[in-house]
């Protein structure tokens, strides 16, 4: 189905807004327009719900998450960017496989199974996207990903 993603996005950050129980600030950066892509909602709702309940579960306290989404020529770029300890560069892309969990000790502790970035991983692949991850140790992580996207679709109406 076709959904403005702009209006998609923005209420999963407002159920997650309203929900939060800690003391984690959320910053919006996204576009003052519609932007309409062809998406399963159900499976970019999964996805988006995996990303942001991650980066709230790594999150210190006081911190920020950045919320931004950009568009691009063919694809409009979707990331969440958190404040929190970050993942070692060592282990930037193994988050994306299945079961895997930086740290067993640490993780251990704020539970999950580590399969919700290898599910992620699948979806937006099945959606002609890519995923990736950008961190920092000690500063931070980001998870972003592309949807394709035609900005001309919205005018052809032949
Ligand atoms: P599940 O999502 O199945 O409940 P999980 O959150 O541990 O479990 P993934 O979402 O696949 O699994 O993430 C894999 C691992 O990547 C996590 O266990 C964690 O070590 C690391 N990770 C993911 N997101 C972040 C983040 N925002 N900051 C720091 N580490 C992260
Ligand atoms: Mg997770």
């Amino acid at each position: 189905t076709w959904v403005d993603f702009v209006s998609f996005f923005s209420s999963i950050i407002d159920r997650f807004e309203m929900a939060k129980d800690r003391n984690v600030s959320f910053r919006r950066q996204l576009p003052d327009k519609v932007i309409f892509v062809e998406i399963d909602e159900d499976k970019l709702t999964q996805v988006l719900d995996n990303i942001i309940s991650n980066a709230l579960k790594y999150s210190p306290e006081g911190g920020q998450i950045t919320f931004k989404l950009k568009e691009l020529d063919d694809k409009i770029e979707v990331s969440v960017r958190d404040q929190g300890l970050g993942i070692p560069k060592e282990n930037i892309e193994k988050v994306f496989d299945r079961f895997y969990r930086v740290d067993k000790a640490r993780t251990r502790r704020l539970g999950g199974t580590g399969l919700g970035l290898a599910i992620a991983k699948e979806m937006i692949a099945a959606h002609g996207g890519h995923i990736w991850a950008r961190s920092v140790e000690g500063k931070g992580t980001a998870i972003i990903f592309t949807l394709p996207y035609d900005p001309e679709q919205k005018d052809d109406w032949s």
